[in-house]
């Protein structure tokens, strides 16, 4: 990692700006600035937010989607007075720049699906302090991505809240050693918990993006409702933890308040506490190891009251039976698992296909083609997503409306 200064400025690159983690991480930014500057933001659309970004944060550089969206963004950044110099770009090239730049710090990697594997990767190898929200690189690409950390020396920090709750309850080092037996990853059980097959095959995009605790982007909002979010997040704590399929497990927790438990051969369990709000796991990670405000409500539990656990229901959520498949099948399953449940969310956001659909899409995509060796290198891990996708889309042709 890149040295940062005890105590003194970090200079923070946050891919994915404009998104709800990117809009939260400015937040915490912002109640620190003798920490933290920013150095780069990125937004694919958005463009009327990442300027009022721009003149809130002054980056020296702002990476977009394409060059119509350059020509917005300065005509956008003129509208609003911003004078002092920023180099736009909008393309892989500026995207690289702006995870590796020598003066960032720290990368918050809070762009949504496969498009943030390149420049979380090239901030891994480039040794940066990386703030962790895109499990999907993680979950396509686990081994090439651990692989670039260690050559880049990079230290990786979860901002999943289950995975930053399972971070602070682990011993130092954040990997499982001995000692632990089982981690327990909580799940909301998203808007959907009570609902019978029946009754999900009629909901809308709308309703599954109405998370009854968390407010998120909206493919992680499908996710979390055929809580498939879970399961990709069970992937990403085999990753990240270096913990076995074995010693995993999911406890819904339709409170959202426990967002993990670690538990000890000695019987202990260790669990993290905290309303729902992803500026609490955001703030821990930008200041670790030291705690900074994040401006999140204290909690109070007597206020709540009540704390509720229950074993997740694999039938009415096979999402997450599927996942569970796929991290006990390891090779290019998670990687095809991924890039097919892209494609099927897509396809029920636009309306092409309903929600039941979205997992026997995935399960068609992993019977027909979900085995065989993980991809070695990030071109392959790159060819596997696009053979996935293209049979997704073909399947989402051949059943949807
Ligand atoms: P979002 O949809 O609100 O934002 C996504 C961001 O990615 C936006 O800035 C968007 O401009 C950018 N983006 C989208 N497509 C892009 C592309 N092709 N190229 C470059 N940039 C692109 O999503 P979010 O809810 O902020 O989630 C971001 C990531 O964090 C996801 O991987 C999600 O799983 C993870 N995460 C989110 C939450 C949450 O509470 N929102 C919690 C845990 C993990
Ligand atoms: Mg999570």
């Amino acid at each position: 990692m890149t040295a940062t200064t005890a105590g003194g400025l970090q200079w923070v690159t946050v891919l994915g700006a404009t998104g709800s983690i990117g809009r939260s991480t400015l937040e915490v930014i912002a109640l620190h600035p003798e920490r933290y500057r920013v150095f780069a933001l990125t937004g694919h659309r958005q463009i009327d937010l990442l300027a009022r970004q721009c003149a809130r944060f002054a980056p020296r550089q702002v990476v977009v989607a394409d060059s119509a969206a350059v020509a917005q963004l300065r005509t956008a950044l003129a509208a609003l007075g911003v004078t002092h110099p920023i180099e736009i770009g909008c393309d892989r090239q500026a995207l690289e720049r702006a995870a590796t730049d020598p003066q960032v710090d720290t990368v918050m990697a809070a762009i949504v699906g496969a498009a943030g594997l390149e420049p979380t990767l090239a901030a891994a190898r480039a040794g940066k302090r990386i703030l962790l929200a895109n499990k999907e690189a993680l979950v396509m690409a686990g081994e090439v991505f651990g692989a670039a950390c260690s050559d880049g020396k990079a230290e990786v920090l979860p901002i999943d809240s289950e995975h930053n709750a399972v971070f602070q309850c682990l011993p130092p080092g954040g990997r499982v050693g001995l000692g632990v037996r089982r981690i327990l990853l909580t799940a909301s059980g998203g808007p959907f918990l009570r609902l019978t097959r029946a009754q999900m095959s009629t909901v809308t995009p709308e309703q599954a993006c109405a998370h009854p605790n968390w407010s998120m982007g909206r493919k992680i909002s499908v996710d979390s409702a055929t809580m498939m979010n879970k399961g990709l997040e069970l992937i990403e704590a085999h990753y990240l933890f270096g913990v076995a399929a074995s010693s995993l497990e999911v406890l819904v927790h339709p409170q959202s308040i426990v967002h993990s438990l670690v538990e000890y051969d000695d019987g202990s369990m260790l669990a993290q506490l905290g309303n729902p709000d992803m500026r609490t796991p955001i703030a821990h990670a930008l200041a670790h190891p030291q705690r900074i405000a994040s401006g999140v409500e204290p909690l109070s539990l007597a206020k709540i009251s009540t704390l509720s656990f229950e074993d997740p229901d694999l039938e009415r959520f096979p999402c997450l039976r599927l996942a569970l498949e796929v991290l006990g099948a390891g090779g290019r399953a998670p990687c095809m698992l991924n890039a097919a449940n892209e494609i099927a969310v897509a396809a029920f956001l636009s309306g092409r296909i309903g929600f039941t659909a979205i997992d026997a899409l995935n399960a068609e995509v992993l019977a027909r083609i979900g085995q065989g060796a993980a991809g070695a290198s990030i071109g392959a891990v790159l060819e596997l997503d696009a053979e996935a996708r293209a049979l997704a889309e073909q399947l989402v042709m051949e059943r949807g409306h």
